[in-house]
């Protein structure tokens, strides 16, 4: 519509520079989350049915995996502070933070104003995939959760069993309220074994089949007391469609570990933001 300025080519040569100096990020100490995950007991698990969501608790300093069963599917997770469901995970700062799509050692960061890590990635056994030549990858952050309404919209068809509908039942199940009082809780998602990007063309947000197999999974280690919540996609590995009940789906597990006495005994749990929160006044 706008005829280009005559210095638009050198507008747009100016140099990209990465937003935030990541430098100052907390470190991630490969040696001491190797040591927690080494000799670490299972003290609880979940099997989240296809087309649904579970809950699950983790003490801070305790690890959790997502596992590929049965099938390729992908998942939707939330995380919030098991004591406070205002806190909860902020998928856009951390995409800021670290990227578009998370690996092991990246965080998972909480809203502010607490802005803390909520938990580490650990161990991804899809990290080998990288970028492929659509620009897509695996876990991402750039895409929020398959919902209803946004289906209602484009579909005019009432479905229940998007992510957003899954996770906002199994978090009423938890909390013994009512769906409608509970679903503001409901956030952007880490999207687990999502395969996604955006289009090279007209940058418009891709998904494709994703990679997972059987015995594939990601780990975590939770930097504070969380309360999760996983939902099994109905568009399963997302090879396709989504938001119907004909797209094979299959089920997710969730692994709940201890470590070994003694490994915490210098750690401690993350804090909040040393902000002031006078925002100048
Ligand atoms: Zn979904």
């Amino acid at each position: 519509m706008t005829s280009q300025p005559s210095d638009a080519s050198s507008r747009k040569a100016a140099k990209p520079i990465v937003c935030y100096t990541v430098e100052n990020l907390p470190p991630f100490d490969k040696p001491f989350y190797e040591l927690a995950r080494t000799g670490m007991q299972k003290i609880d698990e979940v099997m989240v049915p296809p087309r649904d969501a579970g809950t699950f608790k983790v003490p801070a300093g305790h690890l959790f995996r997502i596992s590929s069963v049965e099938g390729s599917q992908v998942g939707d997770l939330n995380l919030w502070n098991a004591h406070d469901l205002n806190e909860r995970f902020f998928s856009g700062k951390t995409r800021q933070l670290h990227a578009s799509h998370l690996t092991t050692g990246d965080r998972l960061w909480s809203n502010l104003p607490s802005l803390r890590p909520m938990a580490t990635i650990t161990h991804d056994t899809l990290d080998w995939y990288g970028w492929d030549e659509d620009g897509g990858g695996v876990h991402d952050v750039i895409g929020t959760r398959c919902d209803p309404y946004t289906n209602y919209m484009l579909s005019g068809v009432d479905y229940h069993y998007c992510c957003h509908s899954n996770l906002t039942r199994a978090l009423a199940a938890y909390t013994g309220k009512k769906p409608a009082v509970v679903e503001h809780h409901i956030h952007d998602v880490l999207n687990v074994f999502m395969c996604t990007g955006f289009t090279l063309d007209t940058h418009q947000y891709f998904m494709k089949a994703s990679p997972v197999r059987p015995g594939d999974y990601i780990e975590f280690f939770a930097e504070i007391d969380l309360l999760g919540a996983l939902s099994t996609c109905p568009g399963g590995d997302c090879s396709s469609s989504h938001s119907d009940d004909t797209t094979p789906c299959y089920p997710l597990h969730v692994e709940i570990f201890k470590p070994v006495d003694g490994v915490l005994e210098n750690w401690q749990p993350a804090t909040r933001s040393g902000y002031s929160k006078t925002h100048g006044l």
